[in-house]
């Protein structure tokens, strides 16, 4: 496993909503959504316009988040670019 010093930001969250905090309050529209480990922020991709998940990560340095698609449970860390297939490789 490679070295991400960010697991200890994985909380037992629950997610904000069910689509993207920040496109929802002003009307933008995402491609796929992504929620926050820390504080269950859902926010969108960096595929989607606004790219909030990403945005969220810099602002608030909450830098772990999984997907929030149906059927996939894989964890992404925005610091080191870290890339996990699923959750449950890192908690259980
Ligand atoms: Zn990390
Ligand atoms: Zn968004
Ligand atoms: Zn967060």
């Amino acid at each position: 496993m490679a070295d991400c010093t960010h697991l200890d930001q994985i909380r037992d969250v629950t997610p904000s909503g069910d689509g993207c905090v920040e496109c929802l309050a002003t009307g933008g529209v995402w491609r796929h959504l992504r929620l926050c480990l820390t504080c269950g922020h859902v926010g969108c991709c960096d595929e989607s316009v606004n790219q909030h998940a990403r945005k969220h990560a810099a602002a608030t340095d909450h830098q772990m988040m999984r997907t929030f698609e149906d059927g996939e449970d894989w964890v992404w860390c925005f610091a080191d670019e870290l890339f996990w297939e699923s959750i449950g490789d890192i908690v259980r």
